[in-house]
């Protein structure tokens, strides 16, 4: 039998879960979000330190809330809780350790490609985010420090020398938290933290005049070698310094191979669409993060959802 659904969304995160509530709420039904990972969010579980802050207007964007959704600073976990209560409210199918590998246009509707089979829909909305592929640096890691070199603060532990990469918020949040209970330096390619929020510029300050990060600002790496067990880092002054762990926070990547798989036209390092955010691919379309060239949030993401749901609905 083959499965059918009015509307399939490709990614259970924000933008995601935000597209299925906000379309059901108009009276949609017949939805189905396909997940890769074993739960929802995936990005905030896996990216996001326990007890995280986290703020709406991430990275100072202030963003009105257009649709149903009421979301409001939390930490990761409350913000999980929140996800978990809204998938739950609505009792909407979520189907997760399912992987979508492309997805082909047909006359009717879209085929949805998955291991081992493929389902159908009218309506398809990608939301997989840009943390799939976290940014890597693009010098060569040495295989034998693999394990020393993190982009979550996965496997990070006490008493060591880190060095966090990065400079925006993820990357002072890293630092801030590891500094408790670690030796912690931050190496950043600019000369200040402005860039990240002003919660975020105020912790790295205090952790730096208090001597528990220190700045390496204006910074560049070259080279990473293995020496002693150690990660020996070679800067591009010339100096070199030897760190336990190296923990990058640059970012993601624009999944590509995906898009193109898909049909799907890419310019400047993202998925073109119009102001529905209907790729040129009519009929499927883009929402959250994947629609921004360095990285959306949340609220942004859930506003996507709504214009989409509204769009679709409006088709009848
Ligand atoms: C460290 C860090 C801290 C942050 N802090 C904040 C904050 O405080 N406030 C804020 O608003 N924003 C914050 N952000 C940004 C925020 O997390 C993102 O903007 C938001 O998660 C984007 O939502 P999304 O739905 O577009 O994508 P994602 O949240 O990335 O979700 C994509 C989902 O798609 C799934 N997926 C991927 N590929 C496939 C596939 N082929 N098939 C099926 N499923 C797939 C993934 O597993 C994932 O669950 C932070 C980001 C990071 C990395």
């Amino acid at each position: 039998m083959e499965e059918r659904y009015d509307l399939a969304i490709i990614g259970a995160g924000p933008a995601g879960i935000a597209t299925a509530i906000e379309a059901y709420a108009l009276g949609m039904s017949n939805i189905l979000i396909l997940e890769k990972d074993e739960n929802h969010n995936a990005t905030i579980r896996k990216f996001y330190k326990d007890n995280k802050r986290v703020d709406k207007d991430w990275k100072g964007q202030k963003v009105e809330l257009d649709g149903t959704i009421y979301f409001m600073d939390g930490t990761k976990e409350s913000t999980l809780d929140f996800f978990d209560q809204l998938l739950d409210h609505e009792s909407l199918e979520l189907r997760t350790h399912t992987e979508v590998q492309k997805i082909v246009k047909k006359e009717e509707g879209f085929e949805i490609f998955i291991a081992g089979g493929s389902i159908f829909a009218t309506h398809v909305v990608v939301t997989i985010g840009r943390m799939g592929k976290p940014n890597k640096p693009d010098y060569k890691i040495p295989p034998s420090i693999k394990s020393q070199i993190h982009f979550t603060l996965d496997g990070c532990g006490a008493g060591e020398k880190i060095m966090v990469v990065g400079g925006g918020d993820s990357a002072i949040e890293y630092a801030v938290d590891l500094c408790d209970k670690n030796e912690v330096s931050i190496c950043y390619r600019r000369g200040t933290f402005r860039r990240a929020n002003p919660t975020n510029q105020g912790d790295i300050e205090k952790a730096v005049e208090s001597g528990c990060i220190r700045p390496l600002l204006n910074t560049e790496i070259t080279e990473l070698e293995s020496e002693n067990g150690k990660v020996k880092v070679n800067f591009t002054d010339g100096s070199s310094e030897l760190f336990d762990r190296l923990v990058y926070a640059i970012g993601g990547t624009t999944p590509s191979g995906f898009l193109s798989g898909s049909g799907i036209r890419e310019e400047d390092g993202k998925p073109v669409h119009d102001e529905n955010y209907q790729t040129n691919v009519n009929g499927l379309f883009v929402a959250g993060d994947i629609t921004q060239e360095s990285g959306g949030s949340i609220a942004l993401g859930l506003n996507h959802g709504y214009a989409i749901a509204q769009y679709i609905k409006a088709l009848g």
